[in-house]
């Protein structure tokens, strides 16, 4: 008796669940929810009636059906729930407030003072944040999404050890920020969170799988399989940053050696660049010149582009995406580098000959380390189909 009850509430939860993932990747009626899902019209009217007594969704206009009757759309409801999204890099934090679509309604991004600890650098978002949640949005807080270089403790919801981060290693910044807020609060990779909100605001919506490549000042991965971000079995997937391109090469702070990101992150690749002419300083730099026929920028757009690929064409080898999408500054005049590497990687991959892989730019404009964050709170919402 106690079994089927707990399976009824389980099944309960997953449709639900179901019918808010359909609704938020683009407005729906109840017909094409039906059509959707594989779950009966009289089902879908039970999901959706309680849904929108409950304020998370709402009424929009009426759309044409696929079966020729004017029908209902049915769309999230932005102001049903608010999230505080907080990004920490080597450099910077982005803390804002998203609405339940997704929307930055506030935000604040401020350079880390190198010569304070992080603690002083939390107390000091921990103010940012009270100000901000002093006059908050409609609805009500659903939770705190942080994001953070990896390598980190999902479950501890504690930062490991991140190269070139080390007054960052061990801080616990779930229970910090748990202490604070009267709500459930997470923690995430940035790089993994960056690919789960390409898949519902991005260039990954049209993909089931793809991975996302984060190039800044390190370079991180995150794989999208299924809709669903992989973790791996301890947390460490897709460090793809710390894969060797030569394993002869420099000594990594990760302890392997030859890792891309002493090559091909954007420090790296300015560095050697510089080296060539000291007005190569910049990305956006080197990509003008290049574009205007310079051929020494275009070496160095050449060289990042033959690293990236390098990684590319092994990810494509182990995973069999059909997207590659990136992220960071890579992406300024996408063009140029966009067709570098897809011509290198596609004429290395063994799936060439089945159209090979895209390699697109990230399409996340607005706030995207805060959306990143905060996105997880709403993902974690919609995937556990809970009410509130
Ligand atoms: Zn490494």
């Amino acid at each position: 008796m106690r079994k089927s009850t707990l399976n009824a509430a389980e099944m309960r939860r997953f449709n639900r669940s179901l019918v808010l993932e359909h609704i938020r990747t683009g407005e729906c009626s109840r017909i094409e929810l039906a059509k959707k899902t594989g779950l009966t019209r009289a089902a879908i009217s039970l999901i959706v009636d309680e849904l929108l007594e409950e304020g998370i969704l709402l009424q929009g206009s009426a759309i044409s059906s696929s079966v020729g009757r004017r029908a209902v759309s049915l769309l999230l409801n932005p102001n049903a729930f608010y999230v505080v999204g907080l990004d920490i890099s080597r450099t910077h934090y982005a803390l804002g407030i998203l609405d339940f679509c997704g929307k930055c309604l506030k935000q604040v991004k401020k350079r880390i003072d190198s010569r304070i600890t992080a603690k002083d650098v939390l107390d000091e978002i921990k103010n940012e944040m009270l100000v901000m949640l002093e006059n908050p949005p409609q609805g009500k807080l659903l939770g705190m999404g942080i994001t953070a270089p990896g390598p980190l403790d999902v479950n501890e919801g504690k930062l490991l050890n991140p190269p070139n981060f080390e007054k960052w290693h061990g801080i616990p910044l779930v229970d910090y920020f748990k202490n604070i807020l009267d709500c459930p609060v997470v923690l995430e990779k940035n790089s993994g969170a960056l690919a789960l909100a390409e898949k519902v605001y991005g260039a990954g919506r049209q993909y089931d799988s793809f991975f996302g490549l984060v190039v800044d000042t390190g370079i991180g991965g995150g794989f999208v399989n299924q809709g669903r971000l992989y973790r791996g079995s301890f947390g460490f997937g897709a460090e793809i940053g710390h894969t060797s391109v030569d394993c002869f090469g420099d000594m990594c702070d990760c302890g392997n050696n030859g890792c891309v990101e002493l090559y091909a992150s954007v420090p790296r690749i300015l560095e050697w660049a510089v080296s060539l002419d000291s007005s190569f300083n910049d990305w956006k730099v080197i990509i003008d010149e290049a574009m205007a026929g310079n051929l020494l920028a275009l070496n160095v757009a050449e060289r990042e582009a033959e690293y990236l690929s390098c990684i590319i064409t092994t990810i494509v080898q182990v995973l069999d995406v059909p997207a590659v999408v990136i992220f960071g500054d890579l992406t300024y005049k996408f063009e140029l580098i966009q067709n570098l590497i897809r011509e290198k990687v596609n004429s290395r991959i063994l799936s060439r000959s089945l159209g090979g892989v895209e390699i697109k730019a990230s399409r996340l404009t607005d706030a995207p380390a805060i959306l990143a964050s905060g996105n997880l709170i709403i993902e974690n919402y919609i995937r556990a189909g809970d009410t509130i």
